[in-house]
């Protein structure tokens, strides 16, 4: 079912489905997911709709189920993130309302179990094994960035460490770019940026769910006998949670960012529709996540959504909104 797929096309989105295991403790919980295919599809039961309505199917490229491994995870996104490493510009967003798995997917759960350590720092410790491996014929130098957005204004996550890096970085001018060689490095600067990203707010949970938080990182490669220079970008996205908030209840600063999230995740919504449909204007200046990013989606650049659901019946709402938000960008 997991066999590997082939790299992704330059100018092309792939829309993966993960399911969220039911925690411990859950038990003897129905289900939404009633039927996952080997071809991407995957059937929702609704629990309060009756007969041939409850059933529906969405389609995506791949459909994870709740068994599957962080491992399985990335050997599927591996093609894709080498291709960084030829010069493609590749962005990774992981969405889905919260509690769903997103950082599950992006991070893992703790920083300090390799078994469970997420695409990001997979991909870093992949990265750095190849360009060893290639250091003959090509000298690379890696550089990372970490921004949140949250509010519609960018943070600099590595504000206090000094830039050391001659790579050009994001669409965020004055965000440090941090030169790494080695995949201690990038767990020491994730725990930097993960305190920086608790400063200010009441609950790092919080915070981490209602703001976007972009790990960028950039590569420069040299070709040692020909002289010639190449550049690629990955971008690993982990959303802020694309759960509606009830009109009627939200107020104050908790409505403002609601309606900054809402707003930025439609403008994405809208970018990758409008990539995909091949479409002559890209809405990018509608938030600031898209302008950000503006140089990696789109022209040559590789998208990967993974959408995330949650397979309790109580988030049947949810799951269908964040299917419908994903099959229109697939
Ligand atoms: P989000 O970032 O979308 O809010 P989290 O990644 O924090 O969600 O996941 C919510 C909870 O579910 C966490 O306790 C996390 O460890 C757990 N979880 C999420 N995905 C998985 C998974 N695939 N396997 C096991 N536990 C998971
Ligand atoms: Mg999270």
């Amino acid at each position: 079912l997991y066999n590997q797929v082939q790299d992704l096309k330059a100018g092309s989105i792939r829309v993966y489905c993960r399911v969220r295991p039911f925690l411990s403790g859950q038990t003897n919980v129905q289900s939404t997911v009633d039927y996952i295919g080997e071809n991407g599809n995957l059937m929702i039961v609704h629990p309060h709709k009756p007969g041939k309505d409850a059933r529906k199917v969405f389609n995506f490229n791949k459909v994870f189920a709740t068994s599957c491994t962080q491992e399985q995870i990335y050997d599927d996104t591996q093609p894709l993130i080498r291709s960084v490493l030829d010069g493609y510009n590749v962005c990774i967003f992981a969405y889905g309302q919260t509690g769903s798995g997103k950082t599950y997917t992006m991070s893992g759960p703790d920083l300090n179990t390799e078994e469970t350590w997420g695409v990001n720092y997979r991909a870093l410790r992949d990265l750095f094994q190849i360009t060893k491996k290639r250091a003959d014929v090509i000298k690379y130098q890696v550089g990372v960035q970490m921004i949140e957005i949250y509010n519609e204004q960018v943070r600099d996550l590595l504000v206090y460490i000094r830039n050391n890096s001659q790579l050009n970085g994001l669409n965020v001018p004055d965000a440090s770019l941090i030169r790494v060689s080695s995949t201690q490095d990038v767990l020491d600067l994730m725990r930097i940026g993960h305190r920086n990203r608790a400063v200010g707010a009441t609950a790092l949970n919080e915070r981490s769910s209602r703001s976007h938080s972009i790990l960028t990182v950039h590569v420069y490669g040299k070709e040692l006998i020909s002289g010639s220079v190449l550049k690629g970008c990955l971008h690993l996205v982990d959303l802020a949670g694309s759960e509606r908030v009830d009109k009627s209840e939200a107020v104050g600063e908790r409505l403002k960012e609601a309606q900054h999230i809402n707003r930025s995740l439609s403008a994405l919504g809208d970018v990758i529709y409008a990539l995909a449909q091949k479409s002559q204007h890209v809405p990018y200046r509608n938030s600031k996540l898209t302008q950000v990013l503006q140089d990696s989606l789109g022209g040559h650049a590789k998208t990967l959504m993974f959408v995330h659901i949650n397979p309790d019946v109580n988030a049947i709402g949810e799951t269908i909104s964040t299917l419908k938000f994903a099959e229109r960008v697939a």
